[in-house]
């Protein structure tokens, strides 16, 4: 079988898994390879489910992902896939292989299944608050990860049954929450020999789209300065929640003058401990987005200017603790309209 049909067949699952993961129909139109692929997902219906499950109780934030991470590694491990585990020198990040025949092309599946923190929540439709953890899976990863999986696993047994030649390789990803990990594979060459890595994320509708995504910048503003009793020696006290409010209020005025599809938004993460006590140390956290990256770098610019300003009208000191960026998806739009075609 051509590359870019196998191709097409990896796009088409895990798009059909997506929905299959929510509703087991099949779509009207299928070739028997697609029918084929379908039924297979099919059978792994209550074993995915009962593992989305589990990793929805699990809720674990990134980069610490332990016991999901284990758990895929483990299906895929009984499924005769090789593990490679903590890659990149990340504890929860690994990769999953299966070679089949001559091992060429080889087509990846990408795999995430970290929480988000503040958003507890049991498996009901309204909001109940899960005891015992303040994580919870708001954009759903807990299906993200065991699709991808399920994904790998389907298509490597339909090839092996077919005796059609490839690699399937599965990459467990962590923090994709603002962590970034997948930077850090890129950057160990951990991608290198594949032809092709697949992604995909929860929404309300399953498709296939050639959206692109916003680049961002992250950055903790930390400001310090000096304690004082608030009442008895105000004079004395230098503040640090001060100099994050004139920054906040800063990059408010900066948004009117920013291009657009700017996004910026911010949590105080510190900001002084007792009303009577002058802070000597506050927090900010901001995010800086665009559609482009090149804008987003000038942005964080002007950002940091912001900040230099609530210093420097306070009397404190700033330290800026850069937390990362990603830049944007760059589509491309063959491999998108691939799973439509039947
Ligand atoms: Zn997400």
């Amino acid at each position: 079988m051509p590359s870019y049909r196998l191709a097409a067949l990896l796009i088409f699952l895990i798009c059909f898994n997506s929905c299959g993961i929510v509703d087991a129909g099949e779509p009207a139109i299928l070739t028997p390879e697609k029918k084929a692929l379908v039924g297979i997902v099919n059978q792994r219906l209550e074993t995915d489910w009962e593992a989305a499950l589990k990793i929805w109780n699990l809720a674990e934030p990134g980069y610490r992902e332990e016991q999901s991470a284990h758990l895929l590694s483990q299906m895929l491990s009984d499924a005769n896939f090789e593990i490679e585990a903590k890659v990149a020198g990340i504890p929860t990040a690994f990769i999953a292989s299966m070679k089949i025949g001559e091992g060429k092309p080889v087509l990846a599946f990408l795999a995430e299944f970290d929480a988000l923190p503040g958003l507890s929540q049991t498996a009901v439709p309204y909001r109940q608050k899960r005891e015992g953890s303040q994580y919870g899976h708001a954009c759903g990863h807990h299906l993200f990860g065991v699709a991808s999986t399920s994904a790998a696993i389907s298509l490597a047994a339909y090839m092996k049954a077919n005796k059609i030649p490839g690699t399937i390789k599965l990459y467990g990803c962590p923090a994709e929450e603002g962590g970034s990990a997948k930077a850090f594979m890129v950057r160990e060459g951990l991608f290198d020999d594949c032809d092709a890595v697949l992604h995909w994320h929860p929404s309300s509708v399953n498709s296939a789209g050639d959206r692109s995504t916003l680049a961002r910048l992250a950055a903790k503003f930390r400001f310090h300065g000096k304690a004082a009793h608030a009442a008895g020696a105000p004079e004395q006290g230098r503040s640090a929640l001060d100099a994050v409010e004139l920054m906040n209020h800063a990059s408010q005025l900066l948004r009117e003058h920013t291009p657009e599809g700017t996004r910026i938004h911010h949590v105080i993460t510190s900001g002084g401990e007792a009303p009577n006590v002058v802070p000597e140390f506050a927090e900010v956290y901001y995010y800086i987005r665009h559609p482009e990256s090149q804008i987003v770098k000038k942005l964080y610019q002007r950002l940091e200017l912001c900040a230099q300003a609530g210093a420097l009208a306070t009397e404190t000191k700033l330290e800026i603790n850069y937390q990362g960026g990603i830049a944007e998806f760059s589509p491309t739009t063959p491999w998108h309209k691939s799973p439509c075609e039947t």
